[in-house]
């Protein structure tokens, strides 16, 4: 209570300060969750849009707590991106940053881009039957992704709806070759080979559409993440398979696989993104840039 009550006065002192959005002339005023809806908005909005994303590349979105900058920024966004399916809901803290920036409600232009994609389920002890919101992982989604982003600018801004379908027409191009590409990658990976072990079990969506069965030390990033008999309960699972490589995440703290690594004697065979772009400059630092990455590395250490 205390903490929300002091976020909501830093906002308002923050806003007497200065102007949260840069002078942008005409441009809309955009807030996305996360880095990878950052990238897939920014393709989509081309030169019409601002951006600015909430939790930082390289951060976990499932937890995130806003600052005073969020709640001003997101109070003057002409529209705001989530993903849904159960990401932003770690702390409850995107519903309390809407409420706290007066942007709850059915009115508000705020819109969930995982609209139209089918779910995956959680199975584990306390998130059984909640949805998995790792959905980008699988290129098909992020084109449908591209889509909502599409429909959400013309609704919002109609004027520049040519601008809008020329540039996810572009972009969704780009992606169907990029699926196409993973297909053909994986296929040179023998079928006793496709195994894809993580830190956080982010990969159902990626593991449906290409071909892969998954294994993690936990389900979804949550407070009891790596916890011993997590880390048991995996070193089981490996003693029962052939498993050649085990993967981390750029947005996950390394130490639960190094101990896995440890004690099953299978190496860590490189870094995955899942729930964050990489640093500017990195390889995956677009959403396009981080599934090539994902599929370099994995093509790497299974084929
Ligand atoms: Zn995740």
């Amino acid at each position: 209570m205390i903490k929300s009550l002091s976020l909501i006065a830093l906002g308002l002192i923050g806003s007497w300060l200065a102007p949260a959005w840069a002078d942008t002339d005409d441009k809309l005023k955009v807030v996305t969750t996360y880095s990878i809806l950052y990238d897939i908005v920014r393709n989509v909005g081309g030169e019409r849009v601002e951006i600015h994303s909430l939790a930082p590349v390289g951060s976990n979105p499932h937890e995130y707590d806003p600052l005073p900058l969020d709640v001003q920024k997101t109070n003057d966004a002409d529209l705001v991106f989530y993903n849904g399916l159960n990401l932003e809901a770690g702390n409850a803290w995107f519903d309390k940053l809407l409420q706290t920036a007066g942007k709850s409600g059915d009115a508000a232009p705020v819109f969930r881009l995982s609209d139209g994609v089918t779910a995956h389920y959680l199975t584990s002890t306390g998130q059984a039957g909640s949805e998995d919101p790792h959905a980008w992982l699988d290129v098909r989604n992020g084109i449908q992704y591209a889509r909502n982003a599409r429909e959400a600018l013309i609704r919002v801004d109609p004027a520049h709806a040519a601008s809008y379908r020329r540039n996810a027409a572009a972009y969704i191009g780009q992606l169907e070759q990029l699926h196409a590409r993973a297909l053909a990658a994986f296929a040179e990976i023998p079928a006793e080979r496709r195994y894809l072990v993580t830190s956080e079990g982010a990969f159902k969506y990626f593991c449906a559409a290409y071909g892969f069965e998954a294994g993690y030390i936990w389900e979804i990033n949550a407070e009891n993440q790596g916890t011993p008999q997590q880390v048991i309960a995996l070193l089981e699972l490996l003693k029962q398979r052939q498993v050649p490589a085990l993967f981390v995440e750029t947005s996950i703290d390394p130490r639960s696989m190094q101990m896995v690594a440890r004690e099953s004697g299978i190496p860590i065979a490189g870094s995955l993104y899942t729930d964050s772009l990489g640093l500017p400059g990195e390889p995956g630092d677009s959403y396009a840039g981080m599934l090539e990455a994902n599929i370099r590395t994995i093509l790497a250490a299974l084929r």
